[in-house]
C-alpha cells in the first residue's frame, strides 16, 4: 500500500517559511533551516542556527532537543534565548562543586589508603561491601 488518506495523521514536517527560500537581509537559507527543523543533518551558519532555535523554542522544544537539531549545546541555546535570540557571549558555566573529601568507610577512602600504603579495616570492609553490591545489582550505591 503506497497511498495515505489526505489529512490522515498529524502533519509533522516543520517549515521555516512557506513563501521564501532565503532572506538576503539576514543571510538566512530557509531551505537549510527547514532541514534542521526536521532533524536532518545540514550545515547552518550561526544566524541560521539561531533562527532555527527560535522557531523550535516557540514550538515548545526543549533546549536539548533544539541543540540536537541545530548542532549546538543546550547551554548555547539558553544563552541565545537569554540574549534575545542574538549571538552573544557564552553563558558563564556553573562553578564545579568540589567533591567532598572521602572519610573512612567509603570505597574512595579505601583506594586512597591503598595508594598511601595504609591499612584500614573499616574502609576495606566498605570496599568489599560495595564490590558485592556491584556484582549483585550493577551499582555500587547502597540501596
Ligand atoms: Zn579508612
Amino acid at each position: 500500500m503506497n497511498g495515505s488518506r489526505v489529512g490522515h495523521g498529524a502533519r509533522e514536517r516543520l517549515y521555516a517559511s512557506t513563501t521564501d527560500t532565503f532572506d538576503s537581509d539576514n543571510d538566512l537559507d530557509y531551505i537549510a533551516i527547514e532541514y534542521a527543523l526536521n532533524g536532518e543533518r545540514v550545515k547552518l551558519t550561526p544566524a541560521e542556527k539561531i533562527h532555527a532555535a527560535q522557531i523550535l523554542a516557540n514550538r515548545g522544544f526543549s533546549d536539548k532537543a533544539i541543540g540536537d537539531r541545530v548542532g549546538c549545546s543546550a547551554s548555547t541555546v539558553d544563552g541565545w534565548r537569554a540574549n534575545g535570540w542574538k549571538p552573544g557571549p557564552a553563558p558563564t558555566p556553573q562553578p564545579r562543586q568540589k567533591r567532598p573529601e572521602p572519610v573512612c568507610g567509603e570505597p574512595r577512602m579505601y583506594r586512597r589508603h591503598l595508594k598511601n600504603g595504609e591499612k584500614c579495616d573499616v574502609c576495606r570492609a566498605a570496599n568489599a561491601a560495595a564490590d558485592r553490591r556491584y556484582r549483585l545489582t550493577g551499582s555500587q550505591r547502597p540501596a
